[in-house]
């Protein structure tokens, strides 16, 4: 099972520098972040800065994988929630 600090080390590996996420990982990651209230939150606003930061620069963002990631991410949290 990863823990919070696990999932902070995660985001900030995936900000720095692009990283695969092997799939066991990715699994226990959701599942952390759609249970845990301190991750689930910080997610959110993460990914919202990300879009706005985006949608402002209008620039060609390298971390265009992680930014697909993250709305996989989003699409997870909302099948779960239902
Ligand atoms: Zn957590």
């Amino acid at each position: 099972m990863v823990n919070c600090k696990e999932i902070f080390e995660l985001i900030s590996d995936l900000i720095d520098e692009e990283i695969e996420i092997e799939e066991e990982l990715h699994r226990e990651f959701l599942e952390h972040i759609s249970e845990c209230p301190h991750c689930g939150p910080f997610l959110n606003t993460f990914k919202k800065t990300v879009n706005l930061c985006r949608r402002i620069e209008n620039i060609r963002v390298p971390e265009e994988v992680h930014i697909s990631f993250w709305r996989s991410i989003r699409v997870e949290i909302y099948k779960k929630k239902k």
